[in-house]
């Protein structure tokens, strides 16, 4: 989005509305190393290269975290090579330049978070801080106690050994010999999930997170999305 120089010039802090426009008509600003003198030249503060004093200027882009309800059928990941929807085209509403916080595979759905602010995202994708994540996970199959343990206590993948995990029993249909099971895991081996069951022997036919460091979906419908509240990203930080 294009705005006017003086305004972008404003927003970087080196001067006031002002001050700007008096150094734009004193030519000390270029523009894609250009001097430009002209008052109502606009410009795109993304791709466009405004220099002072041979000074790149950026504004500190504003820190936002956004909470979505992923679909199936999304890639987790700001652009794809291969042209498929991203998560981030669903927020594409969102003027910041977001990435989502770790990922859901394409055939994964729920809870996503969304950020501009690396750090925080750093925070709670670092192993040491074994940040919980729970899925519901619907597999072919009827599950025995035994297999439950083994999920809880740690399977071997081929990466190593998973680290212990929180796993309940949800429901067994006994008519499409299926079952639901509830699993917290604290750390991030990629398609961890569906790799311990299959370890096991059974398929994942539907996996959905339903809460991520403590924040769940509660109301937030599938593709829907909204702005963390003051009082999640206190208890994130
Ligand atoms: N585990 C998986 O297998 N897939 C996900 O998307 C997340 C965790």
């Amino acid at each position: 989005m294009q705005e006017r120089l003086q305004k972008f010039l404003a927003r970087t802090g080196i001067a006031s509305r002002r001050g700007a426009e008096k150094l734009i008509t004193d030519g000390k600003i270029r523009v894609n190393g250009v001097v430009v003198t002209e008052l109502g030249t606009k410009v795109d503060p993304v791709k466009d290269k405004v220099s002072y004093n041979g000074k790149m200027l950026k504004v500190e882009a504003k820190k936002v975290y956004y909470m979505l309800n992923k679909p199936k059928g999304y890639i987790s990941s700001v652009k794809d090579e291969k042209g498929r929807k991203t998560v981030v085209d669903i927020l594409s509403d969102v003027e910041e330049r977001i990435f989502p916080i770790g990922r859901l595979d394409y055939n994964t759905e729920g809870l996503l978070l969304l950020t501009n602010d690396g750090e925080f995202m750093n925070k709670l994708l670092h192993p040491k801080y074994e940040i919980g994540k729970t899925y519901v996970a619907r597999i072919d199959g009827i599950i025995n106690m035994e297999d439950l343990d083994k999920l809880a206590n740690g399977v071997k993948l081929e990466d190593g050994k998973t680290a212990p995990a929180d796993v309940y029993l949800d429901s067994i249909n006994k008519t499409l010999k299926e079952s639901r099971v509830e699993i917290t895991i604290y750390e991030g081996k990629n398609r961890q999930v569906r790799r311990m069951f299959k370890a096991l022997g059974y398929e994942v036919k539907a996996l959905k997170r339903i809460a991520f460091a403590g924040l769940t979906l509660s109301k937030l419908k599938r593709g829907e999305y909204r702005k963390l509240t003051e009082t999640e990203l206190l208890r994130l930080r």
